[in-house]
């Protein structure tokens, strides 16, 4: 029903609104990340590469299993657009829907990016955040988002009209042809939503509506994940900037943005394996033949 065109409430409308909610998805029972590992695998660990994002672009890089990336913020503050694949097969990606039902809106250290459908599993772990120290502010905002999907020139032209090329998508799908040898319109169905790196967003509480803010990121500031899976990852460098204002128009002040990719020595991730994919078995009620067929 649209908002303002409410009808008569019923007579026990605020016993209704004062049923307590639950949790969708307790995560008690979530696989969980061995983060003392990681941090010792990590003191060990050299830098294998790193590509810099130029503003108002994207680029992608590749961190094998069982290394570890940072996303840093070099010239002043600046939001990022991640996405990830499964390096060896592309339908496995990054699912901000089910990350964001299982983590919540907004994710940070000891927090996983999960992979799509049938996969579902850990492709990523944050294993540092300098911005660990936001939390949510007072009008419920908070950084590191998987609510929002990333700016487009769809949506910009159903808005406002006109040709953008430099919003994230774009910039995504341009950096994964590059990347891939993939012609352009089909890297496009690649490009998914995203992890908005440094991006502080949060809703309204009066209309619910996706707001954004000025990012807290400062030069120095970083997001440092362990890959769980090989990855092949693309980062945009979004023309929003910082995001206090606007996106999808070259009016806003950009930066560039740091990838760098390490590897910890051999035998520091003794013990720890890729995870498996996902225990379902993917026959759907319909017997072991329809799984032979998946
Ligand atoms: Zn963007």
């Amino acid at each position: 029903m649209p908002k303002g065109h409410r009808m008569t409430e019923p007579h026990d409308a605020a016993a209704r609104r004062a049923v307590a909610p639950v949790i969708c998805y307790p995560v008690d029972t979530l696989p969980q990340p061995d983060l003392t590992l990681y941090t010792a695998a990590r003191a060990t660990a050299v830098k294998v590469s790193e590509v810099k994002v130029e503003p108002r672009g994207a680029a992608c890089f590749r961190a094998n299993a069982g290394q570890f990336f940072r996303i840093s913020s070099l010239d002043g503050p600046q939001v990022g657009d991640l996405n990830l694949w499964n390096a060896a097969d592309l339908s496995e990606r990054f699912y901000s829907g089910k990350t964001r039902a299982l983590h919540g809106t907004h994710i940070t250290r000891g927090q996983r990016m999960w992979s799509s459908l049938p996969h579902l599993r850990p492709m990523a772990t944050i294993t540092s955040d300098t911005l660990e120290w936001y939390g949510i502010d007072g009008f419920g905002g908070s950084v590191h988002d998987v609510i929002g999907t990333r700016c487009d020139p769809y949506t910009g032209n159903l808005l406002a009209g006109g040709q953008y090329h430099h919003c994230c998508h774009s910039n995504l799908t341009r950096a994964l042809a590059d990347e891939t040898g993939l012609p352009l319109a089909e890297a496009e169905r690649h490009v998914h939503d995203v992890l908005n790196v440094f991006m502080c967003t949060g809703f309204t509480r009066d209309t619910g509506q996706y707001f954004m803010k000025a990012s807290p990121v400062r030069p120095g500031d970083y997001l440092e994940f362990f890959a769980e899976i090989d990855l092949l990852g693309g980062l945009s460098a979004c023309p929003g900037g910082d995001c206090s204002a606007q996106h999808s128009s070259d009016t806003a002040t950009c930066h560039p943005l740091l990838v760098e990719v390490f590897a910890p020595a051999p035998g520091a991730l003794d013990g720890w394996s890729v995870p498996a994919l996902n225990g379902y078995d993917g026959t759907h009620g319909r017997g072991p033949a329809a799984k032979s067929a998946r």
